[in-house]
């Protein structure tokens, strides 16, 4: 009767088990779930293919961080945002010019996120805001080092996860509208995109800090 329904194989392993002796009746098992009930949970943890967990993509696939940005983040990191780097391997090298620079440097994502002249006083600005240094290395470790950043305070954890995307996204927007519209952004103008959402965390500390660096009219248009 098992032969039936079952191959072969398992019909083997079947007969091969020893029958129990003891007077409950019998009790269907589902052995995916720790109490034995069946439940679909355990099921579709079952069914579902784990992978290990990553830290970088906890960073930017978290309820915090608005779906948009999460999306871009997967684009920039995994080197999908159609740069002169990225494009340089489906056709030949094109006449490059950056937005960012006085003098001219290749669009690269490393460039425009990292090494520019417009990146490095943007970050320069907040990395000393926020106790994170410039490091000359490459964007994703520099990204790294506001993520591992320590502090138990949860705003704190919420600026130093959130504050580095927003200033890749600014980034790219400013990159975006220079090339698309002609309109080149300089470090004030994101600035002044990046502080209302985090005011409420920085405010304090940025009035502290604008006096040493004379930034204090950034705010003067906000
Ligand atoms: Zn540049």
């Amino acid at each position: 009767m098992l032969a039936q329904v079952l191959p072969f194989d398992i019909v083997q392993k079947i007969l091969c088990m020893a029958v129990p002796h003891t007077n409950s009746p019998d009790v269907m098992i589902w052995t995916t779930s720790t109490c034995g009930g069946f439940s679909l949970s355990s099921t579709f943890q079952e069914l579902r293919d784990v992978k290990t967990s990553s830290f970088t993509p906890k960073q930017f696939w978290h309820s915090q961080v608005p779906l948009k940005l999460s999306f871009f983040m997967l684009l920039l990191l995994r080197r999908r945002l159609l740069l002169d780097d990225v494009l340089s391997r489906f056709m030949p090298h094109l006449p490059s010019k950056c937005f960012c620079c006085l003098e001219s440097q290749s669009k690269t994502l490393q460039h425009l996120f990292m090494e520019g002249e417009l990146a490095v006083a943007v970050w320069n600005f907040f990395g000393s805001l926020c106790g994170v240094n410039i490091a000359r290395g490459h964007l994703r470790v520099y990204l790294a080092c506001w993520w591992y950043k320590p502090t138990k305070l949860e705003r704190l954890k919420f600026v130093f996860r959130l504050l580095p995307i927003f200033v890749c996204w600014n980034l790219w927007k400013a990159r975006n509208i220079a090339v698309f519209q002609g309109i080149a952004k300089d470090a004030h103008s994101i600035f002044r995109a990046i502080f209302p959402r985090f005011k409420g965390c920085l405010l304090a500390k940025v009035w502290r800090v604008a006096a040493c660096y004379g930034i204090a009219s950034i705010f003067g248009n906000g």
